[in-house]
């Protein structure tokens, strides 16, 4: 199995294999870049079929977060961590006790926060074996504390994202009015809703999860609609917020949405679908620019937590979209490409 010569390498720092005859425990955990600070990112515990997969996956997850964070000008690099393993029925607390030791033998070079497959209990129980986590700390909130996840902090970044959408495309600092489709009514997904609800936009809504749909039908007034009917809506605004890879080559002739703004991960099946929005005139605001604030909330956990700092810091996130869509106002180049570009400039630096 090749590592170095696979295209996602890209020029990793670090690439650490981890095994636990006793637990089971088998890990990857790779360091893309830290010119910046400590690599952190999650860790995802998943039954991949091969080793390949496994490797692929950590590697362009890690290598995306050294741009997420140089972004969100955080002083973190990009890292990632893989545990080969099914969570329903292989995550036992030996192997997350082995995992969180491989983590401290690492001495910081990576910090390891939640991700699919395991939860903030996990990471919490892991901090007993390392200091190197994250993510795991409550938080205070005009509603009581709330624990580590970052879902909230992610909701407000993608709304404030959503807003600086609208000044670049549709010339408007108000959403009031607006008519925008959510994918995926799940904990950023909903959270986001409530915002845009509040700040007088009309919402459609679905997901494949029902009781979600009823709440935002009651609770938001949204219209709900089929999976397969979000992308051809009559509505300015398009927000992915359920799964990867759903700009692609079967909706994008279906979208009438003028701006693609959400929270999901890897939205643009292949960097050639941010180039055809670009081509349409449809904005897409990249997902790793709006979809910061988790990490946001994460980074200011570790750095003594300040409720007022960090709102701050996400509602840099309109900044930094700002700066992507006026750059590629400028060079005619796809919104993608231009975060790339500015990213990579900040950490190479
Ligand atoms: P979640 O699992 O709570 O919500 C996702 C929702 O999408 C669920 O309600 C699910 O039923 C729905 N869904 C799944 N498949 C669907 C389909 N085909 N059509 C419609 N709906 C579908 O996850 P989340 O934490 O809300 O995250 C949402 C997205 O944002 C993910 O892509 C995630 O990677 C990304 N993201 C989340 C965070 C965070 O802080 N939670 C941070 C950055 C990025």
């Amino acid at each position: 199995m090749a590592v170095f010569s696979q295209i996602d390498f890209a020029d990793h720092e670090q690439v650490v294999f981890v095994s636990d005859d006793k637990s089971g425990l088998k890990a990857i955990i790779t360091i893309h870049n830290s010119n910046l600070g400590p690599a952190l990112g999650g860790c995802r515990m998943w039954p991949y079929a091969t080793e390949d997969e496994a490797i692929r996956d950590v590697l362009r997850l890690s290598r995306g977060m050294t741009y997420k964070s140089a972004m969100a000008n955080l002083k973190l690099g990009g890292g990632k961590s893989v545990i080969i393993g099914n969570p329903r029925t292989q995550k036992t607390p030996e192997l997350l006790a082995a995992f969180a030791r491989a983590l401290e033998q690492l001495g910081g070079r990576y910090i390891a926060a939640e991700d699919s497959g395991t939860s903030v209990a996990d990471i919490k129980y892991m901090a007993q074996f390392t200091r190197h986590v994250a993510g795991i700390v409550d938080k205070p909130t005009d509603d009581g504390m709330r624990s580590g996840d970052p879902s909230p902090a992610t909701a407000y970044g993608v709304f404030v994202g959503i807003k600086a959408a609208a000044r670049e495309r549709l010339g408007r600092d108000s959403l009031e009015g607006l008519r925008i489709a959510v994918q995926g009514v799940g904990n950023v997904g909903f959270d986001l809703a409530r915002q845009l609800k509040d700040a007088g936009a009309e919402l459609w809504v679905t997901d494949i999860h029902r009781e979600s749909l009823t709440a935002a039908a009651r609770d938001l007034g949204a219209t709900v609609v089929a999976p397969e009917d979000i992308f051809g809506l009559d509505v300015d605004i398009f927000a992915p917020c359920a799964l990867g890879a759903v700009i692609n080559d079967d909706t994008i002739p279906q979208l009438k949405a003028k701006i693609v703004a959400g929270a999901a991960n890897n939205q643009l099946a292949e960097a050639r679908h941010g180039a055809e929005l670009f081509r349409r005139g449809i904005l897409y605001a990249p997902d790793y620019v709006i979809n910061a604030g988790g990490i946001i909330d994460v980074y200011h956990e570790r750095t003594g937590f300040d409720r007022a700092a960090l709102l701050r810091h996400i509602e840099g996130i309109y900044d930094n979209l700002m700066e992507v869509f006026e750059r590629a106002r400028e060079e005619e180049r796809p919104t993608g490409e231009v975060a790339d570009t500015i990213a990579e400039e900040r950490f190479t630096r």
